[in-house]
């Protein structure tokens, strides 16, 4: 649906933050950049043990990578922490919390409306949202209706 290929200029953000971009946290952020659903920070490094790159590093520079904001922190639905690549500019993530694809969509006609009654009903002046949508895809669905339950 939408292009995963996220289109940071990640090397100028961490060139601007003067912290070093080593090959592995150019590995780890490829993975997720790469990935077409959100991933567990297990996940990453089962992936990239070959590369050899240990846990512990990728839990530090998934940290680093999302108080950089490369990263987005969402849930599935069995409130399992996940990381996801968002692409540049703005758009708002829709989970599959069974098998965590991820759907981005541009859902602002619509946020502009309750920003603008929350304004009116609280007097804040609204500079900012953040929204993610969960759901269960169309495949999981399908599958779970194949099933008997969970
Ligand atoms: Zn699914
Ligand atoms: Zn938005």
């Amino acid at each position: 649906m939408t292009d995963l290929q996220p289109t940071h200029d990640i090397d100028a953000v961490f060139r601007q933050k003067g912290i070093p971009f080593t090959r592995q946290r150019r590995l780890i952020w490829e993975f997720f950049a790469g990935a077409d659903r959100a991933a567990t920070i297990s996940e990453a490094a089962d992936a990239l043990r070959g590369e050899g790159v240990g846990q512990a590093t990728v839990y530090r520079t998934v940290t680093l990578l999302s108080d950089l904001g490369l990263l987005a922190r969402v849930q599935d639905r069995r409130g399992e922490i996940c990381y996801t690549a968002p692409p540049i500019g703005h758009s708002h993530p829709l989970i599959c919390g069974v098998c965590r694809k991820l759907v981005r969509f541009d859902g602002d006609g619509d946020v502009s409306d309750l920003e603008a009654r929350l304004a009116v009903e609280t007097g804040f002046s609204i500079y900012g949202h953040h929204l993610e949508v969960y759901g269960i895809c169309l495949e999981c669905r399908a599958r779970k209706s194949g099933d008997n339950g969970e």
